[in-house]
């Protein structure tokens, strides 16, 4: 579990239970996305199913417990431990939307939630069809066996309230854990029978030293970590995008040997679109930009977003993809903004937003954030995003020729 960097909070309250061996049958591990939550649950389950766990003083590993806690963590060894890890452990479920291509035989569903096909076959079982359920069979190994669901909040209706009814009456040695970055989608009464567990921001102090080691200079590490907003999980995956813009590039482009020798390296993808960005808005500041070639820089980076979200994830909405990369494109400028408002404060960021413009009139700066942010919200209530791009650049173009 120490493995899990900076939610030494939430490992505390698991060790706890684990120590008074009160372990609650079903758990909700609720925060923001890619902050170490499925990790988390993984690593619950490998420590209960060990064989032979290993037990040490704590000594201020975990801050929030005494030092003479006793933590108790998996050996990492035991053919239990080296199931879990290769994915054949008979114990370990783990349940996703994509598991939709196993269970919808009419292929009417598209995976972008987790229907009741997935929850009957994976966890519940379906009388009328004389399919068992996993949930009442017993663990093949005597340590109790686990069901962990990834984004949960994405259960239909009716599979919540399939797994309701399981929740009341919870098999022994049956642990259930449900991992959200939206407990309120969940039913009140699933949430009621649930552990809470809840997961924060990860701070700079992790992020940054980890994403260097991903392979990121330590300008470019601090930059992503900042544009992650404390998710790991998500500027990993980013880190991935650029990997896959990068071969891409490499195939393409013949010449490119001759470039690598004289050049600088810059990585692609979102450190890219932050640079260009950057650009962009310097020029609409100087005047030598219009709003619509912000927006276009804006609605071209965002469609590569959403390439990349849709290349990894075939289940994938196109539409959300789409307002996902607007969403992440608008935040990106809120920021920037953000900085040319500290500039004027004389108290800059750490990790600066790539861009010339010198501090903006503190008045000014707060409105062109607001409009950015106003964006964000916006595009999440469906508003049609072609729109909203040429609206919100005109704004700021309208409030930077006030001034
Ligand atoms: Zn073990």
């Amino acid at each position: 579990m120490l493995s899990v960097q900076g939610q030494s909070r939430a490992i505390a309250q698991l060790q706890r239970s684990l120590a008074a061996g009160r372990l609650a049958s079903t758990w909700l591990f609720s925060g923001p996305q890619g902050v170490g939550k499925f990790t988390l649950a993984m690593e619950l389950a490998r420590t209960v199913m060990c064989d032979k766990p290993l037990r040490g003083k704590n000594g201020g590993r975990v801050p929030q417990l005494p030092g003479d806690f006793v933590l108790t963590l998996p050996c990492g060894v035991c053919e239990s431990c080296r199931a879990v890890a290769s994915g054949g452990h008979p114990d370990m479920h783990i349940i996703t939307r994509q598991l939709i291509r196993y269970h919808d035989k009419g292929g009417k569903s598209k995976g972008t939630t987790l229907s009741i096909d997935v929850i009957r076959g994976e966890i519940t079982g379906d009388q009328a069809e004389g399919k068992e359920a996993k949930i009442a069979k017993r663990a093949f190994r005597g340590r109790g066996k686990f069901f962990i669901i990834d984004e949960a909040d994405l259960m239909e209706g009716q599979a919540q309230n399939a797994l309701l009814k399981t929740l009341e009456e919870p098999p022994p040695e049956t642990y259930l854990i449900l991992v959200t970055t939206s407990p309120g989608e969940l039913l009140s009464t699933i949430r009621s029978r649930s552990q809470l567990v809840e997961f924060g921001e990860l701070p700079e102090g992790v992020m940054v030293p980890a994403l260097a080691e991903a392979g990121l200079s330590a300008a470019d590490a601090a930059l992503m970590g900042r544009l992650a907003r404390g998710s790991l999980g998500r500027a990993l995956r980013w880190i991935e995008d650029i990997r896959v813009i990068e071969k891409k590039k490499a195939r393409e482009g013949g010449g490119g040997d001759d470039e690598e020798t004289t050049d600088k390296y810059t990585p692609e993808g979102i450190l890219a679109w932050a640079r260009e960005l950057g650009a962009v808005l310097d020029r609409l500041v100087a005047g030598r930009n219009g709003a619509s070639d912000v927006a276009g820089v804006m609605a071209k980076f965002a469609g590569e977003f959403a390439g990349l979200a849709l290349e990894r994830d075939k289940l994938a909405s196109a539409d959300r993809a789409k307002r996902d990369g607007i969403q992440l494109l608008m935040a990106m400028a809120g920021e920037w903004f953000a900085d040319r408002l500290r500039q004027g404060f004389g108290v800059p960021y750490g990790a600066a937003m790539p861009g010339e413009s010198g501090a903006l009139d503190s008045r000014l700066a707060p409105q062109l954030i607001a409009a950015a942010r106003e964006a964000e919200w916006q595009i999440d209530m469906n508003a049609n995003d072609k729109i909203l791009l040429a609206a919100t650049t005109t704004r700021w173009e309208m409030l930077l020729r006030e001034k």
